[in-house]
């Protein structure tokens, strides 16, 4: 079946085309993409907008080890990547909010032999998919950043990733697609579905009953308890990251640095993000000191001169994480009218733009440009815990980038 073009003035917003369950970067650009192709729209989310994981996040847009994933997420990643720019632009030209995206650059210094062993695959990866990388011996790295520690003995560079700020990337498409008719239903919990013969034929909220062509349950970290509802195994869980903010003169720290612990994200301003714990605590809002104490350990030792750096603030957001790190897009199973763009776990927003592209062609009934057979909402999960890719391994639950 085919969603054809709708006038979008003066709609029900309680039987749209399209419901969408949570509001945040997958559920609003998603929205966008859908409203822009005519298609009337309406969005439930639980709290205010983009106020979850994707504004917490820290903006690299890459994965931290790209090249450790299986080829069809790199295939989605450098299908945003090519989207971004126009997009940016285009969400700017819309709402008057500027994302800054910056090209800053990733750097990930070595600290020994072992540390080059770890990253083999990284240069033949960054080839195979078109990423320029470059190889720096320990003087070459610290005359690009002078911070970094004595101990670096080299370093991997990729001088074209690039970063964007979260809250105002959530102000700029909220703001995009408001104006491009998507109906925002803020303050609305979903609390049940009703299905019938197949197909979910009511959504529950807190502010009333919506009822809807296809549903599309983008709730983030959340999104698996809903599923739950519907008697859908999707394992997506709360993985917890807590972030630093500290403040330093400008230019103190220009590209983004990864090490084993925790990544560096500076802002043109001075302010530089330190990122992040993963942490296995279920919905636990609270910003603790363990997670200070782990972060600023693992700032010092990649950069130990910013010791007297200011603390400006320490937040935390819930990424959804899936057990194999990649995540759901598609049709669920056995759900005629019910579909899932959830669990992007560390990606959410390097994927956003290439996950609301496939999405809004699923949605209408047109075929993605990207294959999306390994996002399956019903592929196999490895037993237990991937610790690399996926859930954080126990060893690793109270802190690790
Ligand atoms: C500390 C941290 C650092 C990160 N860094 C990066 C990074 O550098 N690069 C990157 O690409 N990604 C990063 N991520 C991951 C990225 O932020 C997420 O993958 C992405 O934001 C997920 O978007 P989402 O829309 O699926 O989820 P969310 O932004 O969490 O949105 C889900 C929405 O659903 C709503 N909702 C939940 N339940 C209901 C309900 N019952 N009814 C209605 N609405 C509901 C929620 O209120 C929420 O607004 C990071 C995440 C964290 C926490």
């Amino acid at each position: 079946m085919t969603i054809h073009r709708n006038h979008l003035s003066d709609w029900d917003k309680s039987r749209p085309d399209v419901l969408i369950i949570g509001g945040g970067i997958i559920g609003t650009l998603t929205a966008l993409a859908l409203a822009r192709d005519g298609v009337r729209v309406t969005v439930l989310e639980r709290g205010e907008l983009l106020r979850e994981s994707s504004w917490a996040g820290a903006g690299i847009l890459s994965p931290i080890y790209p090249w450790k994933y299986p080829d069809a997420l790199s295939h989605l990643v450098n299908r945003s990547l090519a989207l971004y720019p126009g997009l940016v632009a285009d969400l700017e030209h819309a709402s008057g909010v500027d994302p800054q995206r910056r090209v800053s650059g990733l750097m990930i210094p070595v600290f020994s032999v072992a540390g080059w062993e770890r990253m083999a695959g990284a240069i033949p990866w960054s080839e195979r998919f078109g990423w320029v990388v470059e190889r720096l011996d320990a003087a070459a790295a610290r005359r690009v950043e002078p911070c970094l520690s004595e101990q670096v003995v080299g370093a991997l560079y990729w001088p074209e990733v690039a970063q964007i700020r979260n809250p105002r990337l959530a102000r700029a498409a909220a703001g995009a697609a408001r104006k491009a008719g998507v109906a925002f239903v803020e303050q609305a919990e979903v609390t049940g579905m009703d299905l019938s013969h197949g197909q979910v034929t009511a959504v529950h909220s807190s502010r009333g009953r919506f009822s809807s062509g296809r549903v599309l349950l983008a709730a983030g970290s959340w999104s698996g308890d809903l599923a739950r509802n519907l008697g859908l195994d999707l394992p997506v869980s709360p993985v917890k990251g807590q972030i630093l903010l500290i403040r330093t003169a400008p230019g103190t720290l220009t590209r983004i640095v990864k090490q084993d612990q925790a990544y560096l994200v500076p802002r043109a301003d001075g302010r530089i993000l330190v990122g992040a714990t993963m942490e296995m605590a279920g919905f636990d809002r609270r910003t603790t000191l363990s997670a200070l104490h782990f972060l600023s350990g693992a700032l010092l030792s990649i950069a130990p001169s910013l010791a007297d750096a200011e603390v400006e603030r320490h937040w935390m957001g819930f990424r959804p994480g899936t057990p194999d790190g990649m995540p759901y897009l598609g049709a669920a199973p056995q759900v005629a009218n019910l579909f899932v763009a959830a669990g992007h776990y560390r990606n959410g927003v390097v994927l956003a733009p290439a996950t609301a592209e496939a999405m809004a062609c699923i949605l209408t009934g047109s075929k993605p440009p990207t294959d999306l057979s390994a996002f399956a909402v019903d592929r196999p999960q490895p037993e237990g815990r991937d610790g690399e890719l996926g859930f954080p391994g126990p060893a690793a639950a109270d802190a690790r980038a």
